[in-house]
Parts: structure tokens; C-alpha cells; sequence
């Protein structure tokens, strides 16, 4: 029996663990919260996830909440003038079926014992390059899915595929309930405020029950990096309000009522867009092979982080499937890699994209989607599987031949 050895129980590490026990492998996953600490502290995603990367967690057999968790039907689309007038303002709903977020602090613990469930070994310790070194002897496998843990910088950063070198936005996520439901159905609703950062909100499935989760992402040094010194759950939901209040009075009239959902449902914090070279070496010589965010870290602004994970997953699962019983070399690590690449690749540019001033073509494109119902569907349906925006939505000249058509 494979001997596979997972550092991270997060998005990729769990499902991973899971997905391997069910086809026999002897996996054991070292991470360094337990159940009760993650299900009991702050909260560490908004974790909106589409439709593509649900049916992958629904054939690991690993979708608990589909009844108790508010769907998510569409994507609303609002762009803010300097008058604080909506220029552009539409919503679709997704036809690729609907969205749900499921909070990490949920999900986490309950996969964490389905894992145990099928007989994989739990081990919960904070693993350091020298203790990777004695897992890396004893194993066919090791993968490392620690996600923004400081451990991931043992891969290089690829300074070829990471556009930017710092964080890009001042992200705060505040938890709430008694948001008034936007009409007609339920929606990510994103706002773009020009200079300033995007919001958006979303419902969810929190420790307490359904809520709203309000993302901001601030440009650094403009009015929405605002959460230094904020320290109470209080600060946190009056900052809130105010920045809600101050550019987005439409939003703030939703949260009139609003209320924390449990004084740990917020999060500030900051980090750099990054993409890392796979394959780890240690010191002995030994590879291990980095999965998800700990080598392919994307700002929040498009919600694709556990969509992407739980793709890189499917995609690693598969191939460490196929490889039967050969080793787990350097090439092969490499290959499983690149096909990973060949979809993260859209996610990424379109992902970075967002965190610079929005193009022309991108605003005339967002603008015709107000009048043309396809180009909002479209436009909605990509945060399920970004690479249909290639390269209508994201080149100058394919976008001008596509309103050409599209107009005529
Ligand atoms: C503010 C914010 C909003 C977001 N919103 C969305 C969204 O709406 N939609 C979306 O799809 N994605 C979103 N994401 C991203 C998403 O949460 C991540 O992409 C996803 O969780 C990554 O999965 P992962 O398995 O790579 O890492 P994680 O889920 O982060 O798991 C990493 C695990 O490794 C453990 N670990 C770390 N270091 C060590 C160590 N040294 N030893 C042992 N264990 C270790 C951690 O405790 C954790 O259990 C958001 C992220 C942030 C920060």
C-alpha cells in the first residue's frame, strides 16, 4: 500500500486525504490546528465556491451541507462613479448551477473526522523543514497543502508566473446576520469603487447558522485600508457599516440590522499574490510536491481560492491514481504540475487583472452586459470556470471584435 503523508488540513489537504483513503492508500495528514481550535477561532475564508469545484467535493462524497446551506443563485455587477452614481449596474443568475459557501470552521472539523472515519492518521503538530526531512524518509509521497503557512516558502517563488511582489489589497471579512436579501434571488454582489477597492457579499453557512459574509478588499493606502488598530468584533462591524455607509449607501441599506455572527466572524490581513515552483527539495536531496495555495496563492477578489484548491486536487488525486505503483519522481511532479497550470493559468491572469485599474475594454464590456443579458450570463458563469473569458473579455482586440458582433 502507497505510503502518502499530507502537511495541511485545510481545502486541498482534506479532500486529498479523504478522496486517497477511499481508493486504499495509507495516508496520514500532520496539521497544526485540531478540529475544536479551527471550529472555535477566527474565521479564514469567505470560501464562496461555484459549481465545477462542488461537483468535485459531491463525487469525493464530501458535500454535507447541500440542504442547510443558502444557495447562491447569481452574480451581481455594480460599478461606482466618482458622483457615486452606478454607470454600471446588472445582475445574472448562474446557469451552471448555483454557488454555496460552507465556512472553513464547519467544514474543516467535520472532514477532519471522515477522514479519521476512513482510517487515515490524524497527526496535529506545526511541521518544520526538519521534521519534513524524517516524513520525507519514511514515505512514497509527501504533499504539502499548508496554504498561506510560512512552511509553503520552501518552494520558490516563480518569479516568471507572479505578477505582483506585494499584497495588492487590505482584505477584511466581517460574518453578520439580518442582512435583507438582495430581490429576486440571492447573489455574490460585487461592487467596484474606482481608486478606492471592491466589496461584496454573499450568503453563507456559518457556525451559527445562515449568514451574510461582507469581503472588502481595499487598495493599499486608500480609504478601505482600514482595519489597523480595529481590534473589538464591535470596531470591526461599525467599520463596517461606515465604509458601507460612505460608498456603497445601496449595500448599507441592507445592513441596517446587521449583528456579528459570533465575535470571532471576522479577519483582517494582507498578503502577496504568489505563485511557487512545485517541486520542494529539502536538504537530504528528497522532493515533496506542493499543492494548492501553497504554491499558486491568488487574491480573494474573484473567489476562486478553494474552487482552485479543490481543483488542483482533483487533478493531483488523478494522477497520483494513475501513477499505480511508480515512483513519485521529479517529472512526475512536474507533469502533474503543468496540467494543473494549463486551467490555473486563466484564474490567475483574470485574478490578477481585477487588482489593476479595470482596462477600457473590460469596462466597455462590463457596460454592454447592462443591456445585453447574454454578456452579464457570461460574464457570471466565468467564476465557475474562468477560461471562457479568453479572449473576449481579457484582450483589447478579441473584446472589440466581440462587442463588434455583439452590437450589430
Ligand atoms: C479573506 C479571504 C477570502 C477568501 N474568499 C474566498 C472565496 O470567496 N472563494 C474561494 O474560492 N476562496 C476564497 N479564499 C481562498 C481560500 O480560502 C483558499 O484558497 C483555500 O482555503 C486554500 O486551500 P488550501 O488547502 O490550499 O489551504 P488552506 O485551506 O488554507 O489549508 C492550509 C492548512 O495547512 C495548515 N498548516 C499551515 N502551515 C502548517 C504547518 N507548518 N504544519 C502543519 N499544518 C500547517 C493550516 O492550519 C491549514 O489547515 C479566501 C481567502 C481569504 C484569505
Amino acid at each position: 500500500m502507497r505510503k502518502i503523508t499530507i502537511i495541511g488540513a485545510g481545502q486541498s489537504g482534506l479532500l486529498m486525504g479523504i478522496g486517497l483513503k477511499k481508493k486504499g492508500y495509507d495516508v496520514t495528514i500532520i496539521t497544526n490546528r485540531t478540529g475544536s481550535e479551527i471550529y472555535n477561532g477566527g474565521v479564514l475564508s469567505s470560501q464562496a465556491m461555484f459549481n465545477a469545484a462542488l461537483d468535485i467535493e459531491r463525487d469525493f462524497g464530501v458535500n454535507f451541507w447541500e440542504d442547510e446551506c443558502p444557495e447562491i443563485e447569481g452574480i451581481s455587477l455594480t460599478v461606482v462613479a466618482p458622483d457615486g452614481s452606478r454607470p454600471i449596474d446588472w445582475a445574472a443568475r448562474l446557469t451552471t448551477g448555483s454557488a454555496n459557501s460552507v465556512d472553513q470552521r464547519v467544514k474543516m472539523p467535520v472532514w477532519m473526522a471522515e477522514f479519521e472515519k476512513l482510517g487515515g492518521k490524524l497527526v496535529i503538530d506545526d511541521v518544520s523543514l526538519e521534521s519534513l526531512e524524517d516524513i520525507a524518509r519514511d514515505c512514497d509521497l509527501v504533499m504539502v497543502a499548508s496554504g498561506k503557512g510560512d512552511i509553503g516558502k520552501m518552494f520558490e517563488r516563480d518569479a516568471e508566473k507572479s505578477t505582483f511582489d506585494k499584497p495588492m489589497r487590505a482584505l477584511g471579512l466581517t460574518y453578520v446576520k439580518n442582512m435583507k436579501p438582495r430581490p429576486d434571488y440571492s447573489a455574490v454582489c460585487f461592487n467596484i469603487i474606482p481608486g478606492v477597492g471592491e466589496y461584496f457579499c454573499f450568503p453563507a453557512l456559518t457556525t451559527t447558522g445562515p449568514c451574510d459574509i461582507m469581503v472588502f478588499e481595499g487598495i493599499p493606502g486608500g480609504e478601505m485600508d482600514c482595519w489597523g488598530g480595529i481590534a473589538s468584533p464591535e470596531e470591526h462591524l461599525e467599520m463596517s457599516q461606515t465604509i458601507l455607509n460612505k460608498f456603497l449607501p445601496w449595500e448599507a441599506e441592507r445592513c441596517t440590522e446587521i449583528e456579528m455572527t459570533d465575535p470571532n466572524g471576522k479577519l483582517a490581513g494582507r498578503f502577496p499574490p504568489t505563485i511557487r515552483k512545485p517541486v520542494g527539495r529539502l536538504p537530504s536531496g528528497k522532493i515533496v510536491l506542493g499543492l494548492a495555495d501553497s504554491i499558486c496563492l491568488n487574491d480573494p477578489i474573484t473567489g476562486q481560492g478553494s474552487n482552485n484548491a479543490t481543483k488542483c486536487t482533483e487533478i493531483f488525486y488523478n494522477s497520483i491514481l494513475a501513477r499505480g505503483d511508480l515512483p513519485f519522481d521529479e517529472d512526475w511532479m512536474q507533469k502533474t504540475f503543468d496540467e494543473f497550470w494549463d486551467y490555473a493559468k486563466y484564474v490567475v491572469e483574470w485574478t490578477n487583472g481585477f487588482l489593476l485599474p479595470p482596462a477600457d475594454h473590460v469596462l466597455q464590456i462590463l457596460g454592454v452586459a447592462g443591456s445585453h443579458p447574454e454578456t452579464a450570463q457570461r460574464i457570471a458563469d466565468a467564476f465557475n470556470d474562468p477560461r471562457d473569458l479568453f479572449p473576449w473579455f481579457m484582450e483589447p482586440a478579441a473584446a472589440a471584435e466581440y462587442l463588434k458582433k455583439i452590437v450589430n
